[in-house]
């Protein structure tokens, strides 16, 4: 019978006390925010194909300026800690892991390798969640009366660090162990929710047949969120960049300016995916670029194009730099367009 680990009972206690016992490790940031980690990470081996490592480098870029921009902690894990559950199920041992290893964190913001941030002004309304302790972009109606499944999306959550939360992860992994329980999952799976494809059980679909078939457990501390792109599927997003450039600006989150875009089904790295690879890769360029824009500029260079890496100057060279720090200065530009 597999398990995460040894059964923790009392972790919110154990907490509570570390915390007390370390001021000088505090769950809020001095800002008086909840301290996020975001965690992110990628096979151990090189991709198959070489491409991939360059754009899971620039994956890594983007999340390193959007976490420095907002003042979130970065991990970026390699390893499979768990053999049994390779591949997208590493996330699970890896966020349990690094909840008890990380106490002073309030929440692990799980984003995949092929999600990128595309508004880099836009912040996680955490006081929305205050009663919540997963956060998951979705919709209730796809999950619950359509059983579909792609009613919620787990290329990029947030969990609470949490005793419901190392509850939820031990009833969420049972079906990812590598080899026939796996398969076996998958198949009741693809029985069970409108839409999937017959293959091994995966995260999401565990996810949520978990939600489906134990609501009641479950269901009033999870936030499914769709008010803004938590998660954004990059098909109807990418070709829609220049128009939100001319239309709008950073900060919105929604689809007048995407929090985050993700290539679902694109696998640039691995041998087998849902759409053609020049497509993905040429779509990852775009949406990457479209997030360097929102960088670059603070540093006076953009883009010109977003099929582009070259860059160009938007701000004539100065000897008194300082004075128009406050106008490239992205969180300033963003108050002040409310
Ligand atoms: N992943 C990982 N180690 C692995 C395989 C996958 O950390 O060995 C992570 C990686 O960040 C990846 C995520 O798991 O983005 C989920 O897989 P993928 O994005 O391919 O699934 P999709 O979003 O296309 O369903
Ligand atoms: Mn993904």
């Amino acid at each position: 019978n597999y398990t995460l680990g040894p059964k923790i009972f009392d972790w919110d206690v154990q907490r509570r006390r570390w915390l007390a016992e370390n001021r000088g490790f505090p769950s809020q940031t001095p800002a008086g925010k909840s301290r996020i980690l975001l965690v992110t990470g990628s096979p151990p081996n090189p991709c198959d194909n070489p491409i991939g490592d360059h754009y899971l480098l620039k994956g890594t870029k983007n999340k390193i300026d959007y976490c420095r921009l907002h003042g979130i902690e970065i991990v970026y894990n390699m390893a499979h800690l768990d053999r049994e559950l390779a591949g997208y199920w590493a996330k699970l041992p890896l966020i349990r892991r690094l909840m008890l290893s990380h106490p002073e964190v309030e929440w692990i913001w799980w984003m995949d390798s092929d999600a990128l941030f595309t508004d880099m002004a836009f912040e996680i309304p955490l006081d929305h969640y205050a009663a919540h302790n997963l956060v998951v972009h979705g919709y209730p109606d796809l999950i619950f009366e359509k059983h579909s499944w792609i009613g919620l999306n787990t290329g990029s959550f947030l969990l609470r660090n949490c005793q419901w939360s190392l509850d939820l992860l031990d009833a969420w992994a049972p079906m990812g162990p590598k080899g026939p329980i796996r398969d076996e999952a998958g198949k009741m799976l693809t029985a069970n929710l409108k839409g999937r494809p017959a293959f091994e059980a995966d995260d999401q679909s565990a996810l949520i047949y978990l939600l489906l078939s134990q609501q009641d457990r479950w269901g009033d501390k999870i936030y499914i969120e769709n008010s803004y792109y938590l998660h954004g599927y990059w098909a109807g997003l990418v070709d829609r960049y220049e128009e939100m450039m001319e239309k709008y600006h950073p900060g919105l989150g929604d689809e007048r300016w995407p929090f985050v875009t993700h290539f679902v089904g694109c696998k640039p790295c691995g041998s087998y995916g849902d759409y053609p690879v020049e497509r993905c890769l040429r779509s990852m360029e775009r949406a990457f670029n479209f997030a360097d824009n929102q960088v670059l500029r603070m540093y006076g260079f953009e883009h010109g194009n977003l099929a582009s890496p070259k860059i160009r100057r938007t701000e004539k060279q100065t000897a008194k730099p300082l004075e128009f720090l406050d106008q490239l200065n992205l969180e300033a530009r963003v108050e002040t367009r409310g």
